[in-house]
């Protein structure tokens, strides 16, 4: 914490630094910077901390989002080449803000509406990936298990993998009708869908290798059949050489709308568990900024 003070006071910032225990605690913060007028917020931690950030701005507010990488992950850092070590990579965003090398720059955002039990509705903005089918069963299999918890603590990225694993044995495909920008419904068997604004998922996978998020449009990968297939493919997303066809396809939509037709697959969001009850994805065009020090990068249209 007072290496992130120390950073801002350098450049002649004004930082206040705020320990978050909770992903609402972080929100909160979020929204208070919003409201005060902050140029930036930096979010100390991994992608998870991001997205907690990103629930509390509202979209198009000029308070930009900076990130300083100690998560498990840092699939945003990694997309967007960041400096790994937080004094540089404050450095380095500030260097954005002030508009010295690179700069803040608007991007895209995705959205997931869901269904409260009440009927109402509910959504929650995301950075990087939706997915429902396996991956989000990886997800949702180390939140559940105390082992598979330490193994992330012990392995970092790769637990989700061996989770995946175990998680593929025996499954099913999820049977289901999806729509694509109001096109007529179609009905699938996935194992495994991804909804980016990003590229990779983790850092390990380029799923969307030719996803931006400065384009207006979110990308979608759709594994078909039983989980261990899309599992069996997965080494080949490893420099985003994923073969395409009869049971891999991409496609590029602003809204996709899904119904379960049996089991509703599981969902996850920036890494997170996500709703049961999703029903449908939107793209925010322009809705967030982000500093960007190296706007090269290729997620950045560069
Ligand atoms: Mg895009």
């Amino acid at each position: 914490m007072a290496l992130c003070r120390a950073a801002c006071d350098q450049r002649g910032h004004t930082a206040e630094v705020i320990a978050t225990r909770t992903p609402e605690e972080a929100t909160e913060t979020a929204r208070q910077a919003h409201e005060s007028g902050a140029a930036a917020i930096f979010g100390c931690g991994g992608d998870g901390t991001l997205s907690s950030i990103l629930q509390g701005l509202p979209v198009g507010s000029s308070t930009a989002l900076g990130a300083v990488p100690l998560g498990t992950a840092n699939v945003w850092a990694y997309e967007t080449n960041l400096p790994m070590t937080p004094m540089a990579a404050i450095s380095s965003q500030l260097a954005a803000l002030e508009g010295r090398e690179g700069s803040s720059i608007w991007i895209d955002t995705g959205r997931v509406w869901s269904t409260n039990a009440d009927g109402s509705v509910a959504s929650q903005r995301f950075l990087l990936m939706a997915s429902w089918g396996l991956d989000a069963a990886a997800v949702n299999g180390i939140a559940g298990s105390d082992r598979r918890r330490g193994m992330k603590r012990m392995l970092g990225e790769p637990a989700y993998f061996l989770s995946a694993v175990q998680e593929a044995i025996g499954r099913k495909a999820w049977p289901i009708a999806f729509s694509l920008d109001g096109a007529p419904p179609r009905t699938v068997e996935v194992g495994l869908m991804t909804v980016g604004n990003t590229r990779m998922l983790g850092t390990w996978l380029e799923v969307n290798p030719k996803a931006t998020v400065v384009d207006g449009e979110l990308d979608l990968l759709m594994f078909k059949g039983a989980p261990w297939r899309a599992l069996a493919l997965s080494p080949f997303a490893r420099h985003g050489w994923l073969p395409h066809g009869p049971g891999v396809s991409n496609h590029r939509f602003r809204r996709l709308e899904m119904t379960p037709l049996k089991e509703t697959p599981p969902m996850q969001i920036d890494g997170e568990i996500g709703p049961a009850t999703a029903y449908a994805i939107d793209i925010e065009p322009q809705a967030l900024k982000a500093l960007c020090p190296v706007p090269t990068s290729e997620v950045l249209g560069g």
